[in-house]
């Protein structure tokens, strides 16, 4: 029986076409900063979102991480939601690179808000505090079941940046979900982060990859520790051209992961075990079951099935809809669960 993989975006293979796109790609050194399909990966992304200069890493925990690294010194105060991937889900990472405490807000659905923004910010003359330095969005949410902001809401938020000298990230390792939908652009969002955090291996089907966006100064410390990290690489260029194949094709097709992540949420309202179902506003699908089944277990039946998914929560389980599930899929999911 083949695997149903709902795990994660992640697990994508590479299409034949970016697997060609690939082998075909010119490269150099990237230490040296002379792979040519590296650096037309960069500007290409930094064009899309008005910024500056992008870096290519290896995973959207480094490029978090380094943005972290670079907006705060030891003792800061970094103001984010309690489900954050950069609090959750990245080792530690905040206290371990940056040497910074986190102020964890409760949003809705792991959305934050200018008003908490602000009550959050520490006065900078008390010294019993931390000085707040940054504030870090994610969008879409994946602890929040793929959900995204009202770009008002982020718009606010900025101004109360802007108001405390605080800088402001985006974990943006799912933000063309987003767009797709709220039919924003890239521009829009370049134009009101200080620094944005992009994976390619997410929805958009890459083998590995995430992009920093930023300053050219800010790229050119985040450059930097990336190296200090061990993170510089040679001939990257067969990874940035499966990006560029990713950028140039793999975006509006995101609509079709969220019109099956909605067609698995019908399915699961006739499951009798389903107790709740978070909105499904991309391709992320989060459900509830009762107080008497372990999400654990549950996972390890539907397994059994034929059907992966990861657990995220004592009774919550996740699924999340990629370029590899296809309508076929869908089909056999109905039959498996
Ligand atoms: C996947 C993910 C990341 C980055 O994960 P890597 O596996 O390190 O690439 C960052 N933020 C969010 C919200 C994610 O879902």
């Amino acid at each position: 029986m083949r695997s149903i993989d709902l795990r994660s975006d992640t697990v994508t293979k590479p299409t034949k076409e970016m697997l060609e796109a690939m082998f075909a790609a010119e490269v150099g050194d990237d230490v040296f900063g002379d792979d040519p399909t590296v650096n037309a990966l960069e500007e290409k992304a930094a064009a899309q979102f008005g910024m500056e200069a992008a870096l290519f890493c290896t995973s959207g925990t480094l490029t978090n991480q380094l943005a972290i690294r670079v907006h705060t010194r030891p003792g800061n105060d970094v103001i984010c939601d309690k489900l954050s991937h950069i609090y959750l889900y990245e080792g530690g990472g905040i206290a371990l690179n940056s040497l910074s405490s986190v102020k964890l807000l409760d949003g809705d659905k792991g959305r934050i808000s200018a008003n908490q923004v602000r009550d959050s910010i520490n006065n900078p003359d008390d010294v019993h505090a931390p000085v707040s330095r940054l504030v870090s969005l994610e969008n879409t949410m994946n602890k929040g079941g793929g959900c995204y902001y009202q770009f008002s809401e982020i718009e606010a938020i900025k101004e109360v940046c802007q108001g405390h000298g605080l800088a402001l990230h985006l974990d943006g390792a799912r933000l063309f979900n987003a767009l797709v939908e709220t039919g924003e652009s890239t521009l829009q969002f370049g134009n009101v982060f200080d620094s944005i955090s992009i994976c390619l291996s997410k929805g958009l089907g890459c083998p590995v990859g995430s992009l920093l966006l930023g300053s050219k100064s800010f790229i050119k410390q985040a450059r930097r520790f990336r190296k200090a990290m061990g993170g510089g690489w040679r001939q990257a260029g067969f990874l940035a051209a499966a990006g560029i194949y990713a950028l140039d094709h793999h975006i509006l097709r995101l609509r079709e992961d969220h019109a099956r992540a909605r067609a698995i949420g019908q399915m699961l309202t006739h499951l009798p075990e389903v107790e709740e179902i978070y909105p499904i506003d991309t391709n992320i699908v989060i459900f509830r079951l009762p107080e008497t089944i372990l999400a654990t277990d549950y996972v390890a039946q539907l397994g059994q099935k034929g059907v992966r998914a990861v657990t995220f929560g004592k009774h919550l389980v996740r699924f999340v809809t990629h370029l590899d599930f296809t309508d076929n899929d869908l089909e056999d999911l109905k039959k498996r669960l």
